[in-house]
């Protein structure tokens, strides 16, 4: 299993505005950057980015169809931890529900960066091992359902590894986390591409897509 704790600090400023602006005509563009700059400092100090990922042998009766023509599979878990969420918890309870949307749609970018990063090392890693890759693969995204989020977290020990677990509704227990696969094979081309959002069902409503 490979763990990775080495994280650059970047944000896109962009995406969290256009995240913002998906929600509606909440805050004006001054009270955007405002709260953004202001927020800054306190997401760079509250996020403890973690990834790990291990790539082992497909086990046969987990052969759904986009994954069955795959020997292996790369599970991934990527996490911003704990504090940053509890951040986002206290400015609701306090009232400041400004501060706790814009910092919710900060993490979530920062969450997906921190993705896209562990990627490269998982890209890195195929590339070693002649390994080619599928893209992105997550639960619940209608390929796989999203009761197997637990099944990803059991290959990788996480309960015992970050502490997280999955809840009765089959969310993770840490707000902002993920769990997902990559199949992989010697007989595939490796690609550079992470996500393929010309088949992904949250296409629409998805801020991030080909960004
Ligand atoms: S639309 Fe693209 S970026 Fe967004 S979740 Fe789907 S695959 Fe990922």
């Amino acid at each position: 299993m490979e763990v990775i704790l080495d994280f650059d600090f970047k944000l896109n400023k962009a995406q969290v505005i256009q995240t913002i602006k998906s929600y509606g005509k909440i805050l004006t563009d001054e009270e955007m950057e405002s709260l953004y700059n202001k927020l800054l400092p306190i997401v760079y100090e509250t996020i403890e980015p973690v990834g790990i990922f291990d790539i082992q042998k497909r086990e046969e009766n987990f052969n759904f169809k986009i994954i069955k023509d795959y020997n292996y599979i790369v599970y991934c878990i990527i996490t911003i931890g704990d504090t940053c969420s509890k951040k986002i918890n206290e400015f609701f309870s306090y009232g400041n529900m400004k501060e706790g949307m814009v910092m919710d749609a900060m993490l979530t970018s920062y969450l997906f960066e921190a993705s896209s990063q562990l990627f490269n090392h998982i890209y890195n890693k195929s590339k070693e091992l002649k390994l080619g890759l599928s893209c992105r693969i997550s639960p619940g995204d209608g390929e796989i359902p999203l009761q197997y989020q637990k099944y990803i977290l059991d290959r990788l020990d996480a309960e015992n590894f970050l502490n997280l677990t999955v809840t009765d509704s089959y969310m993770l227990s840490s707000t902002h986390s993920m769990a997902y696969i990559y199949g992989a094979d010697k007989s595939l081309p490796l690609s550079k591409k992470d996500h393929d959002c010309s088949r992904c069902p949250n296409r629409d409503l998805c801020n991030m897509k080909n960004s």
